[in-house]
Parts: C-alpha cells; structure tokens; sequence
C-alpha cells in the first residue's frame, strides 16, 4: 500500500519539476529575446552604419563635383588631363574608390579608370545596367534643379550636392555606387549644357571593407553573400539593396548572444536555488501534511478520550447518553424492541476497601472485558463510573435481552483473578425493554428504568437480573417521596421515640428498647422496618442515629435502675468518629453510659474491620453495655460472639414465634440460650407473645423476655408511670398470672 507521504509526495515532486520546467522556460524566453533584440539593435546599427558610410563617401566626393573648375574642365570643354589628376587620382588615391567614371551629358564614359590603371573603353556601357538606377535618379534632380546665373552676390555657395547612392552589383561584385552632378560652386562658371557631367564612383563592399565593418560595430564572423542570402543559423543579416529595391547582397554575421551568456553564467545558480526552493516546497509541505495528520490524530484521541473512559476503553456517560438517543431514533423508524441493561457490581466496595485502588481498577478492567465479550458489535458498553456499567442493545427482543442479562450476570459471578489473589463479585442487572411505542420517552427515562430494575435485582439479593416493571416505578417514585419525607420529619423533629419494656421473670421492668417512631402527615404511623433502611440508603441514617440517642440518652436519666437499650445501625458503627459522638453526646444530655445498652445486629461486624473493631473498644471502654440484636438470623454467629466483647444476646423474634407448636425451634433456641450461658453471657427473647412462649422460655433458662405479651412499645410518660408504680409491668403480670 502507498503511504499517504508518498502519495503526496508525488504530486508535489511533479510540482516542483513543474516548477523548474517552467523557470527554465522562462529563462530560456528571457535570453532568447535578450538575444533577439541584441540582434535586432546590430542589424539596425548596421543598416544605419551603411547609410553612414554611404553619406560619408557622398561628402568626400562632393568637393570634386561641386566646383567651378570640374564644370569647365569636364563639361565646357574637356580636359582629359585635369580629370585624370583632379578626379581620378584624387578619388582612386585619397577616398579609396574601386572605379571611377566621368559621363559626359548624353551619359557616355569619357573617362575611365580604376586603382592603378584605366579602364578598356567599353567597360562602363558593358555595366550599364549596374549605373542605370543612380544615373537616371540624378538626372531626374537635375531637371528639377534652377540653372545657375551666376556668382551670388554675397559670394556664396551657389549649388549644393546632387548625389545618388545604390548598391549594386558589378560582374559578380557588390559595389556601392555613387553618381553625383557636377555643378558650379561660386558660379564664376556656368555650364554651357543644360545636362552636366556626372562623377561616377563606386567601392568594392571587399574584406578590407568588411574588416573596417566589423571594427566600427564590433561584429564578428562578418560575412557577405551575394543576392538573398538563406538564413544560416542564427545569424543576423542585413540585406543590402539597391536604389531599385531588390536585394543585391545579403551581409550576415554571428550576432552576440547576451542572453546565452547570462544563461551560461547565472542560470545554473538560478537553476539550483530554484531546484532547492522547489525541493524545500515538498519537504515543507509533506513535513505539514504530516502534523496536520498527527493533530488530526490527537485531535481524534481527544475526541475518544472525551467519549470514552479512560480506565475501561468503553463508552462514557456522554457517548451511552448519545448512542442511546440514536438507538431510540432508530427504534421510533420501525417496529420492534430494543434493550438497556443496567449493570452494577455487587461487593466491589469490599475489594476496592480490602485490597486497595489498584485492585478495583483491575477488577474493573476484568469486567468492562467479561461485558464486551458478550455484546455484538452493534451493541453498545460503556462505562457510567464507579462500578457501575451499562449496554445498549439497539435490536432485541425481551427473550433476547433476558438471555443477555443472563450471561452477563453468569460472567460476573465468576471468580476474578486479580494480582491480588482471586476475588468473587457478581453483579446485578436490571433490564429495561423498550418497544417503538414507546421510543419517544428519551434516552434519560429509557437509562432511569434499566437503573430501576437493576435496584430491584440488588433488592432481590444481588446477582441476578430484573426486568423493569411499571410497579416498580410507581413504589420507586413511593420510596423518592418518602425519601423526601423522612428528611423534612428529620429536620422538623418530626421523628420520636417509643419504648418498648423488657421484664424479668417476675415481670419486673429491667429496661426499655427505644424504638424510633414517625407518623408521617398523610400515611400515618411508619414502620422503622421502612424508614430505617430507607435512612440507611439515602445518607440520613446518621442524623436519625443522632437523634434517637440524644432523647434516649435524655430520657435514660428520668429512669435509674433500669437500662435503655438504643439501636445502632451497622452503617453508624463504620463511621471513624462514632464513639466520639456519642461521647459527646453523653456530656450534651449528662446520661450514664451504665444505664444505656446499644444493640448491634451481626451486620455491624461483618467486616471485621479496624474501625468497628476500634469503635467498640471505646464504646465498652465508656461503661456501655452491647446485645447482639436479632440473634440467629445472621451469620457465624458464634466466631463474632468470641471476637467482640458482648454483654447480651437478643433472640430474634422468629425462633420465639413457632416456640410450642416446632421442635426444632425449640431446640434452636435451647441450644442459644446453652451458648449464651457458656459463653457467660446474658439473654433475651424479643417478640414473645404468649405466655406459653414464656414459660417453655424460661424453663430453658431463658427468663428475660420482651414482647407483646407485656407491652408494646409506650410512650416515654408511660415508662415514667410503670416505673413510678413500682416497676411491674401490668399487662405481662396479668396475662402471666392470668
Ligand atoms: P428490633 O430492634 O428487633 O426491634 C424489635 C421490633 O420488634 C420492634 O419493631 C418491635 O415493635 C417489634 N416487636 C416487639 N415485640 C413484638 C412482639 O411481641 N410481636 C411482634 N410481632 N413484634 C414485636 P419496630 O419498632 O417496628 O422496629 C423494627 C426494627 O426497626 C427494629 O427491630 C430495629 O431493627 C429497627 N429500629 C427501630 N428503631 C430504631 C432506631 O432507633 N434505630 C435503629 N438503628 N433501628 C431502629
Ligand atoms: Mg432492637
Ligand atoms: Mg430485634
């Protein structure tokens, strides 16, 4: 496969050659019209150089044409001597011409001669035609010209030159021919024809003129061709024509080439500076290709980090929240169901609290694992913190989903092998089923109803999954505005107390538990089996703890003489500061701890841990006595009855209830109370309701009891009668004796 570089790379490669080509082009332009006009600017120097050079040989043959004496030397009469030392030897010897001629009027050559020598007779009429064009045009001036009268009488010039020029060949030579008029300078003679003489002269365009070319105007390889020359190269030419018009010489030459020498000396540095420039170009862009990619990938790892949990990998709250909404859009476009599994694990507090941080998060790493493993691809799992976990199946039907829950629960519960050592959770699923009437309810209430269930499945004793239900929603909504209740009665003082007595064998009061009691405005008495565990979960176990044992505390010192036993919630027994609370509630109420008796159930030690440990050190250390509430209903009850220092046992209603009627029972709770004994420990049935209950109680050895069968719970100004009346609790002494 081609990397994205090289698939740039190749592009901008072809940009920079692109570039390079057209630079090069450009100079290649640039010097070929450089050179074009350097050539342009030697032809017209040249074409301009002959028309000079003409002029010149005009101007130096003038002073022999235009003077009183050729007239009368070569046309009033004619002096072959004269002409051959005035004109010939002059214009041969000092201007340097080929050919001389002196024509007489009617054009005929009476004198002849070239360097060195004279001409045979017949010559000029033989070249003729060579003569024609300048001859004809100076007579053509001639007839235009006033005839000269005479001196003027300021005694100045009276004629000025009358000369023609042309280039033309002679036999296979070019020559450039000059026919000028002979005319009267000061007039002091005047012709007596009314057509003059003309000086023919001609100069052989020969090497020493091509030399004297090629120096004035610095042109090298000077060549001259005779007639049209074809184009050799690319030389410069100029053609040479005569008066006519038609070319008779071509003269070419090797025109200089600035252009070609700044190419030759600056392009090649050009040429690398611009193959560098363009080579930077493609680095520079493939190096920025390259972090523009690398910040669109942290810009996509941001993304993923802010959608997922960084612990896990999964999904987070905001992207569940998301897909959620997606897979309920979907859902509204057609018929069917779709699922949200609410997931908590059961017992991860103990793990995260026993074996550190490290090991929660390996745990939950283990188990984000387990969950995807069991989910499609188009199924969702995220992560919603703590230890708490979520998925959405867009398609599935109740069975589906039902079948999910199942092997998820199973996956959960297997033992987890952490660096630690092996550890058992499990989890609790609640299982939200939703189908497309009802897809428009949103992804909150859609989450809030997986979460329902889940509750319902911990409720249900954890490990194991529920199916949301509309009654669990209505007894949720029940429990919310309970919850809200409680917390106003608690803030209110909205919460009192009730004692219920405990009775010796003689039925002689030897204390009172206080139980708490709320009437609620609207749904009248309340239940502690509700509102306790109801404070206990939403966080005001603590305030109603405080507040039972502040009037207990208050009430425990109207009453000497017997204990008030108050109970203690497990929760309140973890907390680190609890015996200090107590102790300062000790001193705010001036109570005895002698005279109080706290109840702990077995879910208090079930931890075993520091702080309860602790907790109860100090609290025995303070002068309280412990019972171990509801004893038999919990656990190894025996190794706990060892490790803490407990005072008294409470036999749980529920052993005391079928006392009589089953044997086993009975024997269950003989075999209590022979531990109790053995252990040196005191013991009390709770809920005893008849009298038989009892008597088999205390013929087993049991004879401390409490229940309705002597009194439910009363109000304080009830204990204060019974207590002032003697102690005998009535009811209990009646039915006991009665
Ligand atoms: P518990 O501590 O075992 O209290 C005894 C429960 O048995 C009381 O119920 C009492 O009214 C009931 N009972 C007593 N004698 C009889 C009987 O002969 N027959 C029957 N059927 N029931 C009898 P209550 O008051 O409803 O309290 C229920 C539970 O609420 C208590 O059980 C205790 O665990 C908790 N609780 C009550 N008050 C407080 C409190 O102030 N703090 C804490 N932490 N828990 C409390
Ligand atoms: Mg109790
Ligand atoms: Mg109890």
């Amino acid at each position: 496969m081609t990397r994205p570089e090289t698939r740039l790379s190749m592009p901008l490669a072809a940009l920079g050659l692109a570039m390079v080509g057209i630079l090069v082009g450009v100079l290649l332009l640039i010097s070929a019209r450089v050179d074009h006009n350097a050539m342009l600017h030697d032809q017209s120097l040249v074409e301009r150089g002959l028309v000079a050079k003409t002029r010149d040989l005009e101007r130096s043959i003038a002073p022999q044409t235009v003077w009183d004496e050729a007239v009368d030397r070569l046309g009033n009469r004619y002096d072959p001597v004269w002409a051959r030392e005035n004109i010939g030897a002059y214009l041969l010897g000092q201007s340097g011409f080929d050919l001389i001629f002196v024509l007489d009027g009617r054009d005929q050559a009476i004198f002849s001669q070239k360097v060195g020598s004279d001409l045979e007779p017949g010559y000029f009429s033989r070249h003729s035609a060579s003569f024609n064009g300048v001859l004809k045009a100076v007579r053509d001036l001639e007839r235009l010209k006033k005839p000269v009268q005479g001196p003027r009488p300021d005694g100045g010039l009276v004629s000025s030159p009358l000369q023609q020029s042309s280039f033309e060949l002679i036999g296979s030579e070019t020559y450039l021919v000059t026919a000028s008029l002979v005319q009267p300078d000061f007039g002091r003679v005047l012709p007596r024809d009314s057509k003059a003489p003309i000086i023919v002269t001609a100069l052989r365009l020969d090497a020493a003129f091509l030399l004297a070319m090629s120096n004035r105007f610095l042109l090298a390889g000077i060549h001259l061709h005779p007639g049209e020359a074809t184009p050799q190269g690319q030389d410069a030419r100029v053609a040479i024509r005569s008066l006519e018009g038609p070319v008779v010489a071509t003269l070419d030459w090797t025109p200089p080439r600035p252009g070609q020498a700044l190419l030759r000396k600056a392009g090649l540095p050009i040429l690398l500076v611009v193959g560098g420039l363009a080579a930077s170009v493609v680095v520079f862009a493939v190096r920025s290709r390259r972090i523009a990619r690398g910040l669109v990938a942290s810009e996509a790892r941001a993304t993923h980090m802010a959608r997922h949990d960084a612990l896990t990998g999964l999904a987070n709250r905001s992207l569940f929240d998301d897909r959620l909404s997606e897979a309920l859009r979907g859902l509204s476009r057609r018929r069917g169901t779709m699922a949200v599994l609410g997931i908590d694990l059961d017992r991860f507090k103990a793990v995260n609290d026993s074996h550190g941080h490290s090991a929660g998060d390996e745990l939950i790493r283990l188990m984000a694992g387990r969950l995807t493993g069991l989910c499609r691809a188009n199924e969702t799992v995220a992560r919603l913190g703590g230890d708490e976990f979520a998925v959405i199946a867009p398609n599935i039907d109740p069975s589906g989903a039902a079948a999910l829950a199942e092997r998820l629960v199973k996956a959960l519960s297997e033992p987890a092998d952490l660096s630690c050592g092996q550890v058992f959770v499990g989890g609790s699923v609640g299982v939200a089923v939703i189908d497309s009437a009802e897809a428009h309810i949103g992804a909150a209430e859609a989450a809030r109803r997986a979460d329902v269930a889940m509750y319902r499945a911990k409720e249900q004793g954890r490990n194991r999954y529920c199916f949301f239900e509309v009654e669990m929603d209505a007894a949720l909504k029940a429990r919310r505005g309970l919850e809200l209740d409680l917390r106003r009665a608690l803030a209110e003082g909205g919460v009192h107390l009730a004692y219920q007595p405990q009775v010796d064998a003689r039925g002689q009061i030897i204390g009172v538990e206080a139980l708490a009691r709320w009437i609620h405005p609207t749904r009248g008495e309340i239940s502690p089996a509700i509102f306790v565990p109801l404070a206990e979960d939403c966080g005001l176990i603590e305030a109603l703890g405080r507040q039972v044992m502040r009037r207990a505390f208050a009430d425990s010192r109207r009453w000497s003489g017997i204990k008030v036993a108050v109970n203690v919630s497990a929760l309140q027994m973890r907390q680190d500061d609890y015996a200090s609370e107590v102790a300062g509630l000790l001193i705010e109420t001036g109570a005895s701890p002698r005279n109080i008796e706290l109840e702990i159930t077995e879910g208090a030690l079930l931890g075993d841990d520091e702080t309860t440990h602790l907790t109860i050190e100090r609290l025995r250390a303070m002068g309280f006595s412990l019972a171990l509430d509801d004893f038999g209903t919990g656990y190894s009850s025996l190794s706990y009855l060892r490790r803490y220092p407990i005072d008294k046992i409470k036999i749980d209603r529920s052993f005391i209830t079928p006392l009589g009627d089953d044997a086993e029972a009975s024997a269950l709770v003989a075999s209590i109370v022979g531990l109790a004994s053995a252990l040196n420990l005191a013991v009390i049935a709770e809920g005893v309701e008849t009298d038989q209950q009892r008597r088999q109680l205390q013929s087993m050895g049991c004879a401390d009891a409490q229940g309705y069968l002597f009194s439910a719970a009363i109000a304080p100004e009830a204990v204060d009668a019974i207590l002032s009346a003697g102690g005998q609790v009535n009811a209990a002494v009646s039915r006991a004796t009665g």
